[in-house]
């Protein structure tokens, strides 16, 4: 469509006599099971400035959809309300249709009748019937409120900076130069390639880690468009959408800054690192960590299975330390909370590693403690499987029923209350002991203070939503690759960096990015120059006085600002309000809803 043609064709629209269309969704009977939705579409179509009411069964499919297309070009609706699910599912969807249809798609209000009415008040049909009317009656009188907004555009550099150069890392740093953009990967370590570097044969594939490592790598040096930096430490990150600035140190202490439209959060994580103690570990030699383990293996000839100078004859793996902790039962971690999250590579990478060890160490005999396996994946059960039928033995504890070792000259002895033997106590005797230890999200909490990412109750990087945006955070502009999000596997990780470079992609395809325009407006003519507001605002940046027109105003930074409207609660004169939410839409909002 002609942008041109359709923003002149909204101007027009939006100076006509406001027309308002109301939609009211049966959200497939999420709401009209409860709700009576005729009663609410015949209730709005009498209120005041509304021309046409309607309820249908999905207001959000292309039938519900050219609904108000039609009433658009038949009636000169010219403001919309949709009554439906919530704003965060599908404004966006409507605002598309007013937008298609030539009005303005900021003069949409989005109205939520099922998290808000019938989801809430299921017992009560007639109370959430009223309810629903009262929020769509709000609802148009914010909507006759609106002004026809337009999106705020910022120049963006051409250039995604991806932090972290693991698998993640640099598949993101690939995709992105293959849709044409420039990629610089930052990594604090001495070279290229994170945990795969120590692992040995990688499931699902056999491969081994440093050899993925190396045809990565291969492909990001042979690819002009990629910059590398290594040894580099961040000191400080900051900026906005298309326009972020990361500044590090080389090894040698030369300070550089790469500017970046988009940067790829590819920070992965850490191994869990066992207390003193926990199962003799740090206080006994023989007691190892999965990955401390399986870099060993890998060092070592087959057959015999050496270590520490004797013959390891039997093996035993303890799954989930470190991970789906217990309180009370499990020592708290520096913050003072468990690990109650499960790490969910674990179960198949120390299955996986049994049945290495049959391979290569025929004659050691394995002993796995467990508390559930946990191998999801396309056959990754079957790991499991041929451990079994090779002769791995297998113990099953509860959550509050920890196994527990012992050490003294003759060995390690392992007890273990086995569910499969309907909870009797067993023993057994192990040369060696693995703990399958769990994952922890990287340290990175300086750059999380600085670009204020949110982290999930787990401490890894939180998405803004797991199925509508899996590899977005909330501040536009940043995105997150592989395990920095939670425990994930080699492809898992590389396959949620090429969707966070195909997303950075779309939003760095035109030189110039549209931001949503509800950020915060200030009438200079109101504007006393108290100085209240800038005082409230979180934001570095996006509001500070200064001298304007021979007079101290508040003056805002649109690109900056996030439209949180803490300044607006603070002004007493009015003066600064959020563009799309102000003050006078939300007092006719409450007089509408309180109104008898
Ligand atoms: C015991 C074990 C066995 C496993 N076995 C397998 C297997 O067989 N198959 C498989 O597919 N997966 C396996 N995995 C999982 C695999 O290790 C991960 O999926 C993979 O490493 C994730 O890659 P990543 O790039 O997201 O993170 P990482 O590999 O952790 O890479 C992150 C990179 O970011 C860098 N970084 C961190 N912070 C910063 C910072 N502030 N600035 C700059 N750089 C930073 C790090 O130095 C690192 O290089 C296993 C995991 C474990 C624990
Ligand atoms: S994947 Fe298995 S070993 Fe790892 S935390 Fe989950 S249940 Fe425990
Ligand atoms: S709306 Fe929030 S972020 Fe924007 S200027 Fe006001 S206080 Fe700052
Ligand atoms: S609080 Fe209001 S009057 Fe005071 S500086 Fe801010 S916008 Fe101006």
């Amino acid at each position: 469509m002609d942008e041109k043609i359709t923003e002149q064709a909204a101007k027009e629209n939006y100076r006509q006599e406001p027309k308002v269309g109301v939609y009211v969704c049966h959200c497939g009977g999420n709401i009209s099971d409860v709700i009576d939705v005729k009663k609410v579409a015949e209730a709005l179509s009498k209120y005041p400035g509304v021309v046409v009411a309607r309820e249908y069964a999905f207001m959000c499919s292309s039938n519900g959809q050219d609904l108000i297309t039609e009433d658009i070009k038949k009636l000169g609706v010219n403001r919309t309300v949709v009554a439906a699910c919530s704003p965060s599912l599908h404004e966006l969807t409507f605002r598309g249709v007013l937008q298609r249809a030539g009005v303005n798609p900021y003069l949409h209000e989005h109205v939520n009748i099922r998290e808000q009415a019938s989801w809430v008040h299921k017992l009560d049909k007639a109370g959430a019937t009223a309810k629903a009317i009262k929020l769509a009656q709000a609802g148009v009188e914010k909507v006759l409120r609106k002004d026809a907004l337009n999106a705020i555009r910022v120049a963006a550099e051409q250039r995604v900076a991806v932090i972290g150069g693991g698998a993640a890392g640099m598949r993101a740093a690939l995709s992105a130069a293959g849709k044409g953009l420039e990629a610089v990967i930052i990594e604090k370590g001495p070279r290229l390639g994170g945990k795969l570097l120590e692992l040995g044969k990688l499931y699902p594939s056999g491969e081994d880690g440093a050899e993925v490592v190396k045809k990565l790598e291969n492909l990001v040096l042979a690819e002009k468009k990629i910059s590398v930096h290594v040894g580099a430490e961040i000191d400080f990150v900051s900026g906005f959408v298309g326009n972020f600035k990361i500044n590090f140190k080389k090894p040698d202490g030369r300070s550089e800054q790469v500017k970046a439209g988009a940067i790829v959060m590819a920070t992965g994580y850490e191994h869990y690192k066992p207390h003193k103690g926990e199962f003799g570990y740090g206080e006994d030699a023989n007691v190892l960590t999965l990955p401390e383990f399986v870099s060993l293996m890998k060092k070592l000839p087959g057959g015999r299975l050496e270590y520490g100078g004797r013959e390891i004859k039997s093996l035993a793996l303890i799954h989930c330390v470190g991970s789906r902790q217990v309180e009370g039962v499990h020592k708290p971690q520096a913050d003072g909370k468990v690990n109650d999250y499960c790490s969910r590579v674990c179960c198949t990478a120390a299955v996986h590693t049994a049945n290495q060890i049959k391979e290569k160490f025929p004659g050691v005999r394995l002993y796995d403690v467990y508390r559930d396996i946990r191998t999801y994946g396309m056959k990754h059960e079957e790991y499991y499987e041929k451990a079994s039928k090779d002769g791995v033995l297998f113990f099953r504890h509860t959550e509050t029923d920890q196994p527990a070792v012992t050490s003294d000259r003759t060995g390690h002895t392992i007890k273990v209350k086995d569910v499969l033997t309907w909870g009797e106590e067993l023993e057994f005797k192990a040369d060696l002991i693995v703990l399958v230890t769990g994952m922890m999200p990287s340290d990175i909490s300086l750059i999380k203070s600085q670009l204020k990412l949110p982290s999930s109750a787990d401490r890894f990087l939180q998405e803004v939503h797991l199925k509508l945006r899996p590899v977005e955070l909330a501040n536009a502009g940043l995105f997150i690759a592989g395990a920095a999000q939670y425990p994930m596997d080699s492809t898992e990780a590389m396959a949620s960096a090429g969707t966070a470079a195909a997303k950075a992609g779309i939003l760095l395809a035109e030189p110039d990015i549209p931001l949503e325009p509800f950020v915060a407006v200030v009438d200079e003519a109101k504007c006393t120059g108290c100085g209240l507001c800038p005082a409230e605002c979180s934001y570095d940046g996006a509001l500070m006085m200064a001298e304007k027109n021979g007079k101290k105003v508040a003056v805002v930074n649109p690109a900056l600002c996030k439209g949180c409207g803490a300044c607006a609660a603070v002004c007493p004169t009015r003066a600064i309000n959020v563009a799309g939410w102000t003050l006078d839409q939300f007092d006719a909002m409450v007089e509408a809803i309180a109104k008898e």
